[in-house]
């Protein structure tokens, strides 16, 4: 680091030079008017040829050309040097040239002729207030660093918390949410929705005879077939019990949800999963749809589709019903 001196007089300058030498500063830059300390700094060399290693500027009013203050305030207009201290140096301390330089972006002055133990105090204590900004800048810029991750790890534990871990389709807290939610919109653009109900056949023999590892690979991938039968960009599968899917669709009818339904069906057979030596894993589907009223919820029109799902078990499994 170092302290940049802007002083047209050669004995001043000298004098400035030597008390900080013997107070302990190295690096002293000597500028004798506003265009060299200028280019000291590399005010006009744009962002890469800024100097950074000025910490500390003490800047004469009286300069030859462009003046301490005008130098000042152009030093200030600079986005690095915004942060960097200037201390006045001048032998004239009426107000008026004081408000001028506390304006242009001065912290603090020294009149002139230059003791060194007012030089010493002022040059300390301007440097211990920099280096305390430049720990909180720093402390800021990490606590911002932070927030991002902080809220990056919110973001990632809320998906999660909405993910069933053993499929990995949604489960039953984002269906609760996200179904509200679409009955609500349905509703106000009184548009049909849909709810097809799915549940996996024989399930219970499967595990009782394959074992339930089996039965969870076979959940996994029952779930996966019932995806890919969605092909609108907000449509999903949710597991909403233990072998049982449900998925709501906006803005389709019952015909529409029907063909989903088969496609759902279809998708499952051709996965081909056996178990109990003959059988081959199937899903019963039932659907209701509705353009949403007062006088029903979706809670009604779940337990409608739920009738469906029970008349297809009735009526030999493998099959789907619309209620
Ligand atoms: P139906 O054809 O009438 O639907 O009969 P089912 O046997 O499929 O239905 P039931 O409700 O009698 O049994 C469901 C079974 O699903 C019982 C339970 O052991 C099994 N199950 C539920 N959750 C899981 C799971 O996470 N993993 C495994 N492997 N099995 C599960
Ligand atoms: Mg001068
Ligand atoms: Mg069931
Ligand atoms: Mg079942």
């Amino acid at each position: 680091m170092s302290i940049l001196i802007v002083e047209d007089s050669d004995d001043i300058c000298l004098i400035m030079n030597r008390h900080l030498t013997k107070i302990g500063y190295k690096n002293i830059l000597l500028a004798a008017s506003a265009e060299e300390a200028f280019d000291i700094i590399g005010l006009d060399k744009g962002d890469s040829g800024i100097n950074k290693d000025v910490e500390l500027i003490l800047m004469d009013i009286g300069l030859p050309g462009l003046d301490g203050i005008g130098a000042c305030k152009k030093i200030k207009s600079n986005h690095w040097y915004n942060d960097v201290p200037i201390i006045m140096v001048t032998g004239d301390t009426s107000v008026i040239s004081l408000e001028n330089a506390f304006k242009a972006g001065a912290i603090d002055y020294i009149t002139k002729p230059v003791k060194m133990i007012e030089l010493r105090a002022r040059v300390d204590s301007a440097l211990k207030l920099k280096n305390e900004m430049d720990r909180r800048k720093a402390r800021e810029i990490e606590l911002e660093a932070l927030t991002r991750q902080l809220k990056e790890a919110n973001r990632i534990l809320t998906n999660l918390s909405y993910i069933d871990g053993l499929t990995g389709v949604a489960n039953r807290r984002y269906f609760d949410d996200y179904s509200e939610q679409e009955w609500k919109k349905a509703f106000r653009g009184h548009n049909f929705i849909s709810v097809v109900l799915v549940d996996i056949d024989f399930f219970k023999q499967l595990n009782d005879t394959e074992g339930h590892l089996y039965g969870d690979d076979c959940l996994r991938r029952v779930a996966g077939a019932l995806s890919d039968a969605l092909r609108r960009p907000g449509d999903f599968i949710a597991r909403y019990g233990g072998e049982e899917f449900v998925s709501v669709l906006p803005d389709t009818t019952l015909d529409g949800a029907a063909l989903i339904g088969e496609t759902m069906r279809t998708n499952v057979n051709s996965l081909n999963l056996c178990f109990a030596q003959s059988k081959t894993v199937t899903v019963s589907i039932g659907i209701a749809g509705m353009i949403p009223d007062k006088s029903r919820t979706l809670q009604w029109l779940i337990s409608e589709a739920d009738r469906a799902l029970y008349t297809a078990k009735k009526s030999g499994k493998n099959q789907v019903k619309v209620f």
